[in-house]
C-alpha cells in the first residue's frame, strides 16, 4: 500500500532558527495521526508546509506519491496547484471571510474554480451544511455564529473540493470549553468515514480516541512516535512523559 503522505527529511528554517529539523513520516490512506507536543516545537510549520503556505528549506514531500518538492526543489507552480488542492486546512481561528454568507464561504472557491456548475456548487454546500449540523445557517453572516458554528463551517468549506486529505492545526484551541464538544464530534465522524487526517491538538483525549498514530513534535523534531496506547501508556522519552504530565 503506498502512502498517502511522505515527508522525507523535511527541514525549515526562519533565518537562523531551524524550525523544522529533517522531520520523515508517511500517513497511510484512511489513517488518522494527531500530531501533539509543545508550543513552538514546529507543528503548524509541518502543516503549513504540507499545503505550501510555506516552503522548506530542504527534504521532500510526496502526496499520493506525486513530488511536491523533492530534496529542497519545488514542483512547477501547476503541479503544485494541483498537488495541493487534493488536501484541505481548517486553522485555529476559523479564517472565515466575514463579508460572505456561510454559502458564500463554502461556494467561493468552487465558483471560482468553475467545479461543477452553480446548481451542483450550491447542492454540495447545503449537503456538507446538513452533514455538520448548520443547514439552517446557509444565509447568515459569520459574525452571527458562536466559535464552534464557525470551525463546523470551517471544515463543511474545506470539504468543498472534495480533498482527500484534511489537515487540522488547532480547530479547537480558540474555541470556549462547552464548544469543543460539537467540532470534535464532526471531526470524529470524518475519522470514522476513513478520511485521512492529520490533526494538531491539545486535546489530549481526542487524540488518544481517535487517532490511529500519535506524533510527538519537540523542538523541531518528532521525538516520539507510536499508538496512542504505547505514546499514552508508555511513552519511551522522558521528554514526552513531561509533557503529558503538564497540567
Ligand atoms: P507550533 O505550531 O508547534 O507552536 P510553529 O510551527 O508555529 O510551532 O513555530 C515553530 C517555531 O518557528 C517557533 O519558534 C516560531 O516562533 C517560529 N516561526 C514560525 N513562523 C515563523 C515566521 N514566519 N518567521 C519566523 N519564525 C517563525
Ligand atoms: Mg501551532
Amino acid at each position: 500500500m503506498s502512502s498517502m503522505i511522505e515527508v522525507r527529511q523535511l527541514q525549515k528554517s526562519f533565518g537562523s532558527l531551524d524550525v523544522l529539523k529533517k522531520i520523515t513520516f508517511d500517513v497511510n490512506p484512511g489513517e488518522v495521526v494527531a500530531v501533539i507536543g509543545p508550543s513552538g516545537s514546529g507543528k503548524s510549520t509541518m502543516l503549513r508546509s504540507l499545503v505550501h503556505l510555506e516552503e522548506v528549506t530542504g527534504g521532500s514531500i510526496r502526496i499520493h506519491g506525486k513530488p511536491l518538492v523533492e530534496n529542497g526543489k519545488y514542483a512547477g507552480s501547476a503541479d503544485i496547484k494541483e498537488i495541493t488542492a487534493s488536501m484541505g486546512m481548517v486553522f485555529q481561528h476559523f479564517n472565515l471571510f466575514p463579508h460572505l454568507s456561510v454559502r458564500g464561504n463554502l461556494e467561493l472557491a468552487p465558483r471560482t474554480l468553475k467545479k461543477g456548475s452553480p446548481q451542483e456548487i450550491s447542492a454540495k454546500s447545503r449537503e456538507l451544511l446538513s452533514k455538520v449540523g448548520l443547514a439552517d445557517k446557509a444565509d447568515v453572516y459569520p459574525s452571527m455564529l458562536s466559535g464552534g458554528q464557525k470551525q463546523r463551517v470551517a471544515i463543511a468549506r474545506a470539504l468543498m473540493l472534495n480533498p482527500d486529505i484534511l489537515l487540522f492545526d488547532e480547530p479547537t484551541s480558540a474555541l470556549d470549553p462547552e464548544l469543543t464538544g460539537e467540532v470534535l464530534r464532526v471531526i470524529r465522524q470524518l475519522a470514522e468515514e476513513n478520511m485521512t487526517m492529520i490533526i494538531v491538538t491539545h486535546e489530549m483525549n481526542f487524540a488518544r480516541d481517535v487517532a490511529d498514530r500519535i506524533l510527538f513534535m519537540a523542538d523541531g523534531e518528532i521525538a516520539e512516535s507510536g499508538t496512542p496506547e504505547q505514546i499514552f501508556g508508555s511513552p519511551r522519552l522522558e521528554r514526552t512523559r513531561m509533557f503529558l504530565n503538564q497540567d
